[in-house]
């Protein structure tokens, strides 16, 4: 099964995300995890997707697509997939499509919406960054430029897999545990 959690940034993909791998035994992939990985580690990678994150621009597709594609051809079992963070543009899904297809003859099942107003995520954002130790949390600006890639580049997916029969919305307000519920509910 591969899922796709989709929401602009603060949306809360990542501490979802989490909760579903362990849940159902999925492989989570997380871009922002992999390119944060790299910087740490002060790979190539990693110097390139700074210089896009540090300002809260995606980084490009190319060097994104590739990187999904290496860290996913290492899970050639997995029961599962959760993708979070990827796609978030329509060049992005019509790889992922390519790819599922073609190594494995697979295809996105559903596609997660979390749905969270834009006041709130920039509160959930400015909190998350007193102690997520990550810079594009914790300027307002940078913070207004990744919402403004999103609504950009990141929105028009929600048309790609409305039209696929495969959005589904889910409340992405309350509860941890409440919003677990929703999505697990939509999984099963
Ligand atoms: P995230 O951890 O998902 O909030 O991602 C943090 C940052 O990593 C984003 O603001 C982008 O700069 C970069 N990033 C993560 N995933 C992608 C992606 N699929 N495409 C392009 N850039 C990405």
């Amino acid at each position: 099964m591969n899922i796709v959690l989709y929401g602009p940034p603060g949306a809360g993909k990542g501490t979802q995300a989490i909760k579903i791998a362990e849940k159902y035994n999925f492989v989570h992939l997380s871009t922002g995890d992999i390119f944060r990985k790299n910087i740490k580690e002060n790979t190539e990678l990693g110097k390139l997707a700074s210089s896009y994150m540090d300002h809260g621009e995606l980084v490009p597709d190319e060097v994104t697509i590739k990187m999904l594609e290496d860290t996913a051809n290492q899970y050639p079992d997995a029961k599962g997939i959760i993708f979070d963070g990827f796609p978030r543009t329509i060049a992005q899904a019509e790889a992922l499509d390519a790819f599922l297809e073609r190594e494995h003859g697979q295809k996105v099942d559903k596609t997660l919406s979390l749905e969270v107003e834009n006041e709130e995520l920039i509160r959930r954002l400015l909190e998350r960054g007193k102690t997520s130790g990550r810079p594009d949390d914790a300027d307002e600006n940078i913070i207004s430029n990744r919402i403004v890639e999103y609504n950009n580049k990141t929105a028009p997916l929600k048309n790609y897999y409305v039209q696929q029969g495969k959005f589904y919305k889910i409340e992405g307000v309350g509860g941890i545990d409440a919003i677990f519920e929703r999505l697990a509910a939509e999984i099963e």
